[in-house]
C-alpha cells in the first residue's frame, strides 16, 4: 500500500510484473527445450548454455525488480526479496559464468 492504495494498481508496476513474468517463461522455455534435446539424446550444449544463460541474468533482474517494488522494504531483511536478490547474485558464476556460457554459444554457432 502506498498512499492508502495497492502498489500493485500503479500502471508502472504492473508493466514490471508483465515483464518479469514474460521473461521467466521464456528462461522456462529454454531450459525445457534443452531438455527435450538431451533427453532425446541431440546435441544440446547451445541449447542448455542459451538456457543458463537465460534464466541466470534473468533471474538477476527479475529479483531486481521485486526488490524496487517492495521499495525500501525490499532492501530490509524482513522481507524474503532481500535474500533472493543475494541469492540470484551467484546464477551467472556458479556452473559456468554467463561470459563461459556465451563462449560455448558462439562456438557451436561458428560451427
Ligand atoms: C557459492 C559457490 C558454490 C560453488 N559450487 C561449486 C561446486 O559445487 N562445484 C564446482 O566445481 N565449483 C563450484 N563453484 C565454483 C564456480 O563454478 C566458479 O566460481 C566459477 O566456475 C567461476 O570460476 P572462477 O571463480 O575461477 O572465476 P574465473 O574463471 O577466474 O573468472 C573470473 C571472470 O573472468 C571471466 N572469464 C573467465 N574466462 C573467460 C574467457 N575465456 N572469456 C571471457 N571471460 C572469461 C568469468 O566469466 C568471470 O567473469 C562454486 C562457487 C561459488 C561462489
Amino acid at each position: 500500500m502506498q498512499l492508502g492504495k495497492p502498489i500493485a494498481a500503479k500502471q508502472g508496476l504492473q508493466w514490471y510484473l508483465a515483464e518479469m513474468a514474460t521473461k521467466l517463461e521464456a528462461a522456462r522455455l529454454l531450459a525445457l527445450k534443452a531438455a527435450d534435446l538431451r533427453d532425446r539424446n541431440l546435441p544440446a550444449s547451445m541449447n542448455a548454455s542459451m538456457a543458463k544463460l537465460f534464466a541466470a541474468e534473468t533471474a538477476n533482474e527479475i529479483a531486481a525488480k521485486a526488490l524496487q517494488i517492495h521499495g525500501g522494504y525490499g532492501y530490509m531483511k524482513d522481507y524474503a526479496i532481500e535474500r533472493i536478490y543475494r541469492d540470484a547474485r551467484i546464477l551467472t558464476i556458479y556452473e559456468g559464468t554467463s561470459e563461459v556460457q556465451k563462449i560455448v554459444i558462439a562456438k557451436e554457432l561458428l560451427k
